[in-house]
Order: C-alpha cells, then sequence, then structure tokens
C-alpha cells in the first residue's frame, strides 16, 4: 500500500468543524486505498495562547530561563488537537490512534525551544498501519535523550511531518495549509501575488529560510537531504473533491532542475521583521574578533544572520549583525557584559525595529544587474538600505521595519512577479 504523510495546520485545525472536516479529507484518501500518517498542528492561536500564560507569570525572564517547561507547555497544544482528530476519525468510522512526540519516539538534541530531530522510531506507527489504523503523530515536538519533551521552534510542525514521510519512505508529504500553494511573496501583503505551480529545491529553501513562514526551513532541508516528495496545497478546498485533482493541487518543491520549470529571474519575495540589528562600535580591529564576538553569541546557541564589518580607521572599527528579534535582549546583555570588556570595544547599540527583505530567484546565477535593480527600486520609494548580504540566488536588504510593504510590493512590481514566466 501506498503510504502518504498529510500536515494540517493551525488555522485548517481550528474549529471542530474544520478538525471534522480534516477529518473526511482523510477518511477520503483512506476509503481510497492508501496508508496515512497525519501531523497536526496546534488549533491557530493555541501555541501563543499558551506561550502567552507563561509570559505572564515571568515577564521579567529571557525565555531560556525556563525553557524546558515552555516545552513541556507548548507541546500540550498539539497533542490536543491530535487525540481531537483522533477522536474525529473515529467519529466517521476510521479507525485511528494519536501519538505524542515522546511516545513515537521522536528523538531530538536537548536544544528547547528549538530542537533538531535526530532520529525516528517507526515500528509502533508502522504497526498500526499495518492494523489498518491512520496514525496520528504530533508536530512540533520531540523527546530529548533524558525524556525531556522538546520543542522544534515556531512552525516546526512542517517539519515533523517532512521527517516522518523521510523516515518512512512515504511516497509524498502533502503541506495543507490556509493557502492554496507557494506564492510569489505573502498573498496577505500583496495581492497580486501569484501562485507557483513548482517551485525549485534550492528557491525554496531561500525562501523560507529569508522569511516565508509557509515552510520552516528546517522542513525543506529535511526534504532535500531525503528526496521527500513534498507539496504545500489548500485544506479550504470542499473535502470531497476528485483525489487526482487533489494531488495535483497546490505548489510542488521540485529537485530537477528541468524545463518546464518556470523560468523567471526573480521567482519570489521573502520578508523578515522578527530581526534585530545589533552593532559594536570601536573594536580594535586586530585578528580574531569577529571570532570573539559571534563565538560568544554562537555558544549561547543564538543565530546570528546578516553580518558586516566595516572598513577600519585609525585601527578601530564597527561590526554589526543581526539576530532574532526575541534574542535581542539577551544578545545585548551577553555583549555587555562578558564581551566588550576582553574586547575592549566602545559600546554595543542595536535596533530591534529593522526588518529584511529578499528577493530569491535560481535566475539570478546567470543575469547581472539584478542587484542594483533592486537598490533603484527602494531609492526610488525612498527607502535606505542598512545592511545588504547575497547569495548566488538571493539578494537580501535590511531596513527600516516601517517600510516593509512598501518595499514588497514596490519589487513584485518591478520584477513583474504578478505575471507568469514566458
Ligand atoms: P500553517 O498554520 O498551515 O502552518 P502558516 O501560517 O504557518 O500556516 O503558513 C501559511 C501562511 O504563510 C500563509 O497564510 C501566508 O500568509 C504565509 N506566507 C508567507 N509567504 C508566503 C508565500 N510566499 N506563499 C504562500 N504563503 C506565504
Ligand atoms: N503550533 C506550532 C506553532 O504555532 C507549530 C506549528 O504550527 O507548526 O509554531
Ligand atoms: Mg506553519
Amino acid at each position: 500500500m501506498t503510504l502518504i504523510v498529510h500536515k494540517y495546520g493551525g488555522t485548517s485545525m481550528g474549529s471542530t468543524e474544520r478538525i471534522r472536516n480534516v477529518a473526511k479529507r482523510v477518511g477520503k484518501w483512506v476509503r481510497a486505498g492508501y496508508q496515512l500518517v497525519v501531523v497536526p498542528s496546534a488549533m491557530s492561536g493555541e501555541t501563543n495562547r499558551l506561550l502567552g500564560l507563561a509570559k505572564e507569570l515571568a515577564p521579567q525572564h529571557h525565555d531560556e530561563a525556563y525553557a524546558r517547561e515552555l516545552d513541556a507547555l507548548a507541546a500540550t497544544g498539539e497533542q490536543a488537537s491530535s487525540a481531537l482528530l483522533a477522536i474525529a476519525l473515529q467519529a466517521e468510522g476510521i479507525a485511528s490512534v494519536s501519538y505524542a512526540g515522546w511516545q513515537v519516539p521522536i528523538r531530538t538534541d536537548m536544544a528547547y525551544t528549538k530542537a533538531r530531530i535526530e532520529s525516528i522510531d517507526d515500528a509502533r506507527v508502522r504497526a498500526d498501519l499495518q492494523a489498518g489504523r491512520v496514525v496520528i503523530v504530533t508536530g512540533f515536538q520531540g523527546v530529548d535523550p533524558e525524556g525531556n519533551i522538546t520543542t522544534l521552534g515556531r512552525g516546526g510542525s512542517d517539519t515533523s511531518a517532512v521527517a516522518v514521510a523521510a523516515a518512512m519512505k512515504a511516497q509524498e508529504c502533502l503541506i495543507y495549509t490556509d493557502v492554496d500553494g507557494v506564492y510569489t511573496t505573502d498573498p496577505r501583503v500583496v495581492a497580486e501575488a501569484r501562485r507557483l505551480k513548482t517551485v525549485s529545491f534550492e528557491e525554496m529553501l531561500e525562501m523560507a529560510s529569508m522569511g516565508s513562514k509557509v515552510l520552516q526551513i528546517r522542513s525543506v532541508e529535511f526534504a532535500g537531504k531525503y528526496r521527500v516528495p513534498l507539496r504545500v496545497l489548500s485544506s479550504f478546498t470542499p473535502w470531497d473533491i476528485d483525489i487526482a485533482q487533489e494531488a495535483q493541487s497546490g505548489t510542488l518543491i521540485t529537485f530537477e532542475d528541468d524545463e518546464h520549470m518556470e523560468q523567471a529571474v526573480v521567482s519570489g519575495i521573502a520578508f523578515n521583521r522578527d530581526e534585530a540589528k545589533i552593532s559594536v562600535l570601536g573594536v580594535p580591529d586586530r585578528p580574531g574578533i569577529a571570532f570573539q564576538i559571534l563565538g560568544a553569541v554562537a555558544d549561547a546557541n543564538i543565530d546570528v544572520d546578516v553580518i558586516i564589518q566595516n572598513l577600519s580607521k585609525d585601527g578601530i572599527t564597527d561590526f554589526s549583525f543581526t539576530v532574532n528579534r526575541g534574542d535581542y535582549a539577551r544578545v545585548i546583555d551577553l555583549l555587555k557584559t562578558s564581551v566588550i570588556p576582553k574586547l575592549g570595544a566602545s559600546d554595543v547599540v542595536g535596533d530591534p525595529k529593522i526588518c529584511k527583505v529578499s528577493i530569491v530567484g535560481i535566475g539570478m546565477r546567470s543575469h547581472v544587474g539584478i542587484a542594483a535593480k533592486m537598490f533603484r527600486v527602494l531609492s526610488e520609494e525612498g527607502i535606505n538600505i542598512q545592511m545588504i548580504s547575497t547569495s548566488e540566488i538571493k539578494t537580501s536588504v535590511v531596513i527600516d521595519e516601517k517600510y516593509m510593504e512598501l518595499a514588497v510590493r514596490a519589487l513584485h512590481k518591478a520584477f513583474e512577479l504578478e505575471q507568469a514566466a514566458a
């Protein structure tokens, strides 16, 4: 029998009516002869609600102080939605069982709130499938080597689904969400955004890492590493639409540069307002400063993004980088207390109200002048660029947060993304 993994996001699981709808859709696939593993997210708003309760009780703490408990707390959202889905399926006459991450188990490292999946034991799930049951596995969570519950970072249910599909060698992983595929940019920001029928794995990886939250980046990494066929599609189509039509809908992530792929120079625009800029000023310019600053940040398990070291003047330079906004206060603290004094730098300043806007496209490899066009468009809108970073297939700029939507719309228009590539 063919095994398929379905993932349903928070909005798709957002009410008992929607859960019933998911159950009916899953039932359709089961009756068509597929084996199904279903990975649900928490009901929409639930993860925020739970984390908000924790914040009420400990507003003055950095998250790390109680990270273990945050994970134990947040993981309950997916446990509830998974059990509800199992109940809804049984009410539809479909045998099903739900498992929390630790029951599978999905093994992760010990990095609370951003754990990585290390292995998945599929014996229990396989036995249930063999016995004719739909298996529901909670998204977003796992268990560390000491038996603690961990979570995989916001949006992590995508990663759970792809990892389960990879471990079980599923034929396909279908990510059902509240939009009908991957668009040229977030359709909630640009009404003219266009759905892509296919998007290459590399472009999807860049879009996700630059902030398109339609897929969590680690899910795309998993899909690439294990070649998991991955499709993003809508959970809001009528549940009883023709299964062949449903299986072809949405956006397919492709792994080969075949000629059927759309060949736009720029395929998409991603943005992320979840970043903050930090500058260390008056740093003596000598070997090892980048390591001393960023090494300390890395040791605290904090990801750094765009990095800039200025030209030095009189042996003194400035060093700037961006981090996740949630890590901002902690990084400033860390630099002030342990790095600045050692380094002999003069000060640390920062700005948490920045955003990053990126244009992404495989075609950028073979076309020149794309970045320059981006800078021109932004300058025509009067938007000041604070930092720039590039890779082979993307250019990102850091700008003031208040210009984000303006920048995205102007770029979408200038690169004619609302029109399909020839
Ligand atoms: P889910 O709860 O199903 O995981 P998410 O909210 O995490 O859903 O992701 C879907 C959302 O991603 C969409 O509602 C949309 O606003 C946003 N999004 C951002 N960039 C894109 C894009 N390029 N294409 C489609 N959706 C995007
Ligand atoms: N419920 C988690 C979140 O809100 C995981 C997910 O939805 O993918 O981030
Ligand atoms: Mg999501």
